[in-house]
């Protein structure tokens, strides 16, 4: 329907390399329990919605005008915050901020990727990295995972000297899987590859392991750490990616990004919450007690979880993964079909949701699965 609906996808002049290729697609549904997206459940508090509307309030009357293309202010809060949460000294000068770190990504990607370049991740990871590859028209390379799923670091650093991919992507705590990487095994990757090194640390702050933060000292000509407000800040609808690097990488970075790429109201928005940010990683203690609670509650059923060090979990096993995502909907209760044979992913939430996801669990463990 609407003007022009008779032209489908196969009538436009598209990419020949984006043909066939699938939209990112996480279902959007009003359901009453999501956890399907690895949100934080916790909503702002009121006294962080004020300070927001306050901030975004001054901030308007300056609409007429750009914003400030490099974000100093907000880089400047986002540096102090890392330095507390890694005990690294960074100054602004080492962050960059971005529309959400698939922002963040797609930029380093544009930079460092591109035609006649490679990028390998180690699958199953997250499903974003093959999507800003294709693109950016980065060859996408694939590397496997363990049958477990765990990293194997002797495997990954073989794939690397095998193909030599000018990006490679770690993902630390992993989605979809949960497991984090020592940064001793990062080190060891960020030594045998030839190009930059992207870990992606959206679920950090879930995680005891020590960030990669810790090696940009030593390995800042190839390592990027990208990090994001949307999982613990509890800033995913405000859209704020940042990553941790040399001064001489953020340089690499200006000169691809989209000048004046974050607006007036996303760096207002950003910086008053993170003046909150002691009060809402309160909501990381929370979650992880909340998921290791789920964990034991799964387990107990005769499910299988994998070790979780992030805000969500992988279980199974299912005789048919998508029929059980289902039978989950229709109780009310949106969890993620990630495509792994036998395997869901939930994203841990407020206690009673958590609860209602137990009880379908329970249900589905009493009958066959
Ligand atoms: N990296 C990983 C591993 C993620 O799981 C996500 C969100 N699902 C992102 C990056 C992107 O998050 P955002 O763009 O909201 O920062």
């Amino acid at each position: 329907t609407g003007v022009g609906g008779r032209f489908t996808l196969a009538d436009l002049p598209l990419r020949d390399d984006l043909r066939g290729k699938s939209a990112y697609g996480a279902p959007q549904l009003r359901v009453p329990v999501i956890l399907n997206t690895n949100e934080n459940p916790h909503p702002p508090s009121q006294a962080l919605v004020d300070d927001v509307a306050k901030a975004v309030g001054s901030a308007a009357e300056e609409l007429h005008r750009y914003p400030d293309r490099d974000a100093i202010d907000l880089r400047t809060d986002l540096a102090a915050y890392l330095s507390r949460a890694t005990g690294v000294s960074l100054t602004v000068d080492n962050l960059w901020a971005a529309n959400g770190s698939n922002e963040i990504l797609q930029q380093i990607l544009q930079a460092f990727g591109g035609p006649g370049r490679t990028a390998m991740g180690f699958v199953p990871s997250y499903s974003m990295h093959p999507i800003i590859s294709d693109g950016t028209q980065t060859e996408w390379v694939p590397a496997h995972r363990a049958d477990d799923y765990g990293l194997d670091v002797d495997a990954a650093i073989a794939a690397i000297a095998e193909h030599r991919p000018d990006v490679v992507f770690v993902t630390s705590p992993n989605n979809p899987t949960g497991e984090s990487l020592p940064a001793a095994d990062v080190a060891a990757i960020v030594r045998a590859a030839p190009g930059v090194v992207i870990v992606d640390e959206a679920y950090a702050e879930f995680s005891d392991e020590p960030s990669a933060v810790t090696l940009l000292d030593e390995y800042g000509a190839k390592l990027i750490v990208s990090r994001t407000m949307s999982k613990a800040f509890a800033f995913a609808g405000g859209r704020l990616g940042y990553l941790a690097a040399a001064p001489a990488m953020i340089e690499a970075l200006l000169l691809v990004r989209l000048p004046y790429h974050l607006s007036v109201i996303t760096q207002a928005a950003a910086r008053a919450a993170l003046q909150h940010s002691a009060e809402t990683l309160g909501s990381v203690t929370a979650l992880v007690a909340e998921r290791e609670r789920v964990v034991a509650a799964l387990t107990e059923m005769g499910f299988d979880v994998s070790p979780s060090n992030a805000n969500f979990i992988l279980f199974g096993e299912f005789a048919d993964a998508p029929a059980t995502w289902q039978r989950y909907l229709d109780d009310g209760v949106l969890i993620r079909d990630v495509g792994l044979p036998g395997r869901l992913r939930a994203t841990i939430g407020l206690p009673a949701e958590n609860d209602a996801f137990l009880a379908v669990s329970e249900k589905l463990a009493a009958t066959d699965r």
